[in-house]
């Protein structure tokens, strides 16, 4: 990422618009690459490889303990991993006999807790990165970076008298002033009340796509990853489960674990016969799986057409609530143990009619392996 001038200001509106690029075949502006890190017994980190393309905004997710901070420290070589190596625009900066010091990398970072200095100016703060530029010309940047993030009127005041969001895009700024190749952000909106967290965010892309900035959002949120993020990394107990586009994650998930991350399903046991999972709700394609076999049926909650009795597998409507564009239905069906969710246009289950037919649609469906159904967990 260069510099920020006076022309790059932030000043028509923000746009959060993905960059079109093809990430497989852009230049890689930060490898990782076979990154293992351990604590005493406790393995964090258990072999992590991916790349970064220069401009590309990539989502670090996972559950709590999952390793994403302990990645972003090895990037930003704050630690050194026990083995792998780390590459920023190709020039290897860790690895065996290698390291090179966080001071050296060019790499930004910003905290969850922004981490602003109290005694300094909002400016000060910003300038503070810069020092080895004449003070004129880090006034200057400081200055423009702090209009870039549309602050410039709070130059002068203190970190506290501003309001978090304030707080976070000063924090934001003082990491993108000295032009880093690379921003590295651990939970940078997680303090921020809901509402001004949606703004926030919005603002805080539309800064980085207007810098062309390259960056890493730590989240343990799938919407937050979903909505700001070109790729997502998905780590579970140290290790990648899977990297992808939300789309790819959402729609082609590659394991039960990863589904339940990104989406919000009913799940329904089957038992394989002859390529498909039957269950109480019907049969559903399970290629490659061996007769016999134990399946999990994901149904989405759009996935479920409701129609009269007779029609499709008979059910019944146990609760309605009103979400305004949709209904949600709790709906039981004999044999499967829990109620299912359905969201279907409002209006389209009749009051008073819970005797009802319903249909899956199949696309709305994923089959997966049980032995892959372990319950929701830390990491
Ligand atoms: P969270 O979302 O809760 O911040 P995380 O995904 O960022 O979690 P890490 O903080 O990277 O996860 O931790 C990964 C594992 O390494 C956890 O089991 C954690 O307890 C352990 N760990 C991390 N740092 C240290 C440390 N300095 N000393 C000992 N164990 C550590």
């Amino acid at each position: 990422m260069n510099q920020l001038t006076d022309q790059q200001m932030w000043d028509g509106e923000p746009t959060a618009a993905p960059v079109a690029i093809n990430w497989h075949d852009a230049k890689p502006a930060l490898t990782v690459d076979g990154i293992r890190q351990t604590y005493g017994r406790v393995t964090a980190l258990d072999g992590v490889s991916f790349d970064l393309a220069a401009g590309e905004i990539l989502a670090l997710v996972g559950h709590s303990g999952s390793g994403k901070s302990t990645l972003l420290r090895v990037a930003a070589g704050l630690e050194r991993p026990a083995s792998g190596r780390v590459f920023l625009d190709g020039t290897e900066v860790c690895g065996p006999g290698r390291f090179v010091p966080p001071e050296r990398r060019g790499v930004g970072l910003m905290f969850q807790d922004y981490a602003l200095f109290p005694h300094m100016t909002v400016l000060q703060n910003i300038a503070f990165g810069l020092s080895r530029l004449s003070r004129a010309e880090a006034d200057r940047i400081a200055r423009a970076t702090l209009d870039s993030v549309g602050l410039g009127a709070c130059a002068d005041d203190y970190p506290h008298a501003l309001s978090g969001g304030e707080q976070q895009r000063v924090a934001l700024a003082r990491a993108l002033a000295p032009g880093p190749n690379v921003l590295l952000m651990d939970e940078p909106f997680s303090n921020l009340d809901r509402r001004t967290r949606d703004i926030v965010r919005d603002e805080t892309i539309a800064v980085l796509r207007r810098n062309r900035a390259t960056a890493i959002l730590v989240t343990h949120d799938p919407e937050e990853a979903m909505r700001l993020a070109d790729r997502i990394v998905l780590l579970r107990s140290g290790r990648v489960v899977q990297t992808g586009t939300s789309e790819e994650l959402y729609r082609r998930p590659a394991s039960l674990f990863v589904a339940r991350f990104f989406s919000e399903f009913d799940e329904v046991e089957g038992v394989v016969k002859n390529g498909a999972a039957d269950s109480a709700l019907g049969r559903f394609a399970a290629n490659g799986f061996a007769d016999g076999a134990k399946a999990t049926i994901c149904v989405r909650p759009n996935a479920i057409r409701v129609g009269k009795r007779g029609s499709g597998v008979d059910a019944r409507i146990v609760s309605r609530r009103f979400l305004g564009e949709t209904d949600l239905l709790h709906i039981t069906v004999d044999g499967v143990p829990r109620s299912l969710h359905a969201r279907v246009p409002a209006g389209a289950a009749i009051a008073g009619d819970d005797a009802i037919g319903i249909e899956i649609a199949p696309d709305d469906v994923m089959v997966f392996p049980e032995s892959d159904a372990r319950p929701r967990a830390r990491g």
